[in-house]
């Protein structure tokens, strides 16, 4: 778990980059910072592995303050990935992986061994092992720059726009490769982008940062979306930059249709079926068409919202078909 609580960070010029940060990053979720350019991500990611450090507020991982851990042990348990890999271009795939376990002790040849293994982990061909870090693609790079953050087995990993510099379908299959990695491994994972697409897709919970360092929102991408708190981050996260808006998905089977959103003591809707939120933007379930109002009787409970992505029905339709409850869908596009 990484706390902040009133963290600050004011350079020696004066630019307040984080202002009052408060904060936590749950264990074993993706939290991931969003934001317009200069609005305090990187600087709040590098607090937490002490490449920057706070000038105000306390700021804790897994309960021990950054100021006074050893900043090398602190290092360890954190892997760093950033927008270019950054890989050593002299040595092969295998060698830029393996350096870290070398680091660590361990003989040339078990950390090869490692390498290949963390090579099949971000799915990369092992064949790819004995090339050099120009005879790749942007996309098997920022692979490689994983694998080699993984190397150490730390249980934080901070992500700074590592996917930001390649093309838009490769950058899908790096976020999908990065969703089934943490599924599978549980890693604490901090990540930054300015895209709020990949936000709300990879974000267990999102921070949207206002220019200036302050947090304009905290919450569920599901909620962030339903309720935004004030027009900044309702415009942030939606309507200008072409995004499509909620999806609905419940084991029950109602028909594909614009999203309606109700809450308790409303009326019921005219026609179609609504969802029904609660006084924090979560979902309590669904109602269908009716006279009177939205009440505990009338609610079909359960169902979640979810972020249909830039483009078109696609999003919600694979949501809907790799969720083990999923069946119903209702889009709001
Ligand atoms: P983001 O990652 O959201 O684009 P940054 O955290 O890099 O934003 O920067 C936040 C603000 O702090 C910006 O105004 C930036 O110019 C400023 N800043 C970042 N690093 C330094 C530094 N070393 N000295 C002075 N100002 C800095
Ligand atoms: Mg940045």
């Amino acid at each position: 778990m990484i706390e902040f609580r009133g963290v600050t960070k004011r350079f020696p010029d004066g630019t307040v980059a984080v202002d009052d940060l408060d904060l936590v990053a749950e264990r074993g979720r993706i939290t991931v910072f969003v934001g317009p350019s200069g609005c305090g991500k990187t600087t709040s990611l590098r607090m937490i592995n002490r490449m920057v450090e706070p000038s105000a507020g306390r700021l804790e991982v897994d309960g021990r303050d950054v100021l006074s851990a050893d900043p090398a042990e602190l290092r360890r348990g954190i892997g760093y990935v950033i927008q270019q890999a950054g890989l050593f271009p002299h040595r092969t795939i295998v060698d830029n992986i393996a350096t870290v376990p070398m680091l660590l002790g361990r003989g040339r040849r078990a950390a090869r061994d490692r390498a290949r293994e963390l090579m099949e982990t971000v799915g990369l061909d092992v064949s790819m092992a004995g090339r050099y870090p120009a005879q790749l693609s942007g996309g098997q790079q920022q692979r490689v720059g994983v694998a080699r953050a993984l190397a150490a087995d730390p249980p934080v990993l901070l992500m700074d726009e590592p996917f930001s510099a390649v093309d838009p379908v490769v950058r899908e299959s790096l976020q999908d490769e990065l969703l089934r990695l943490q599924s599978e491994l549980g890693k604490t994972i901090v990540f930054v982008t300015h895209d709020i697409d990949e936000a709300v897709k990879l974000g267990d919970r999102v921070a949207v940062f206002r220019v200036g360092g302050r947090l304009a929102q905290y919450d569920e991408p599901g909620v962030l979306l339903s309720r935004p708190v004030d027009d900044f981050v309702d415009t942030f996260v939606g309507r200008d930059r072409g995004y499509r808006g909620l999806g609905f998905l419940t084991s029950d089977t109602i028909p594909l249709g614009p999203l309606d959103m109700v809450s308790m003591g409303d009326p019921l809707p005219d026609d179609g079926w609504a969802v029904v939120l609660d006084g924090t933007g979560r979902p309590l379930g669904w109602v269908a068409a009716g006279d009177g109002p939205v009440t505990e009787d009338t609610v079909v409970p359960g169902g979640s919202l979810y972020p249909v992505g830039s483009g078109s029905l696609r999003g919600a339709l694979d949501a809907a078909l790799s969720s083990p409850s999923g069946q119903g869908v209702a889009v709001d596009a």
